[in-house]
């Protein structure tokens, strides 16, 4: 092997972070060429503001000292090129009993057998702080060592990617979203996909497709856990979900205050009814815990208690109110990566833990149920 080969191989070894699939496999690495004594190493990126160019450059030098790193961005044959690939690398081989959608297979964590278990946080009404939940729980079961995908489905208000502190849209290959990434996880909002500022009405039909367009099109290849900010409420969209994800694991978050868990407890029902799996309570802005370490319960007490009772179910963890928590929210500065030490970061850390080691949801064969 010559040396242009060896540094060729070990260069298309090199794991795209966000992809997850390596250099060679996704055709990012282009020529490699000797001006002035000096190695030039040309990458072949579907844009030429890829978020992850930094880190590619830093891997390329550890590998090629000195080298210059040169980006071009595909042409066409190459993007449908990589469409193609991560299309195919998403897929399930398809099997009997199997369904084929056009020409493509349908996405492995769809598989009623993945490892994928698919989490939906909802609220019965909004403000409870679901999406600081949905962000925080995500970062830690990421920080855990676990693939974690993040999608916001809450159409009335989306403000996931910008808590989570993605700087960069996800990038639209034709038919296939390519998640945005930040703090370890992978994440989509359809609020990308609607007009800024444009309140959207979102009619039955349409909300279904667009839901069922970012569960199947975009990049989630086959994580350990994919996470769906529902909006809030009964509607809609936990009856999709129902038909395109059947295996969602429903997590309700509810404040102490009794009014906040009956509406809470509506939701559950409503979820129950759809044949989903209810699998517990969390509790947010339980108490404020003061410069004199004692706990105020601001919102009252015992509501996510109260409520997984009435549900059968556990109270999976509190989390304190806290205004760093609030403050990081707004800038896209999360607590448990800022404040890791505090008693939310905390919290959340020990929920994603309880959640983790609860396993999935039972799954029943299909084959034995009785209609
Ligand atoms: P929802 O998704 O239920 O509408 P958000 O997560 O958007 O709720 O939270 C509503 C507001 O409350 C946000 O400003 C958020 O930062 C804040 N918030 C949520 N949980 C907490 C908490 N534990 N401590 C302090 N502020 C919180």
């Amino acid at each position: 092997m010559t040396l242009d080969h060896q540094l060729r191989t070990d260069l298309a070894a090199i794991v795209e972070p966000q992809l997850v699939r390596t250099l060679g496999e996704l055709g990012f690495l282009g020529t490699l060429d000797e001006v002035n004594g000096a190695t030039v190493v040309e990458l072949v990126l579907p844009v030429t503001g890829w978020p992850n160019l930094a880190l590619l450059n830093v891997a390329i030098t550890q590998r090629a000292p000195g080298a210059t790193v040169v980006v071009r961005a595909m042409d066409e044959e190459e993007l449908l090129g990589l469409r193609n690939f991560l299309r195919g690398a998403m897929a399930a081989p398809a099997g009997p009993g199997q369904h084929e959608h056009g020409t493509d297979a349908q996405p492995r964590f769809l598989d009623r057998l993945s490892k994928t278990r698919v989490l939906g946080i909802s609220s019965g009404k909004g403000g409870v702080g679901k999406s600081s939940v949905t962000v925080n729980l995500a970062i830690a079961l990421a920080q855990s060592g676990y693939d974690v995908g993040v999608l916001d489905a809450d159409v009335y208000g989306f403000s996931l990617p910008k808590m989570l502190g993605a700087v960069n849209d996800p990038i639209v290959l034709g038919d296939t979203v390519i998640p945005t990434l930040a703090h370890g996880v992978r994440c989509v909002s359809m609020g990308y996909f609607v007009p800024d500022e444009q309140p959207v009405i979102w009619r039955g039909p349409m909300l279904h497709k667009a839901i069922e367009q970012l569960v199947t099109e975009a990049w989630w290849d086959e994580p350990d856990f994919l996470l769906i900010d529902m909006p809030p409420g009964t509607g809609d969209v936990a009856l999709t979900l129902s038909e395109v994800l059947p295996r969602i694991e429903m997590y309700v978050v509810t404040t102490p205050q009794a009014a906040a868990q009956r509406v809470a407890q509506r939701s559950a029902y409503a979820a129950r009814k759809l044949k989903l799996s209810v699998r517990g309570v969390i509790e947010n802005m339980s108490w404020f815990t003061g410069v004199d370490a004692t706990r105020y319960e601001i919102f009252g007490a015992g509501g996510g208690a109260q409520l997984a009772k009435e549900l059968g179910i556990a109270l999976l963890g509190q989390i304190p109110l806290d205004t760093t928590l609030r403050e990081g929210g707004d800038v896209g500065a999360p607590i448990v990566v800022t404040h890791p030490d505090s008693e939310a970061a905390q919290a959340f850390v020990a929920l994603a833990k309880t959640i983790a080691a609860q396993g999935p949801a039972r799954v029943y064969r299909q084959e034995l149920q009785l209609m």
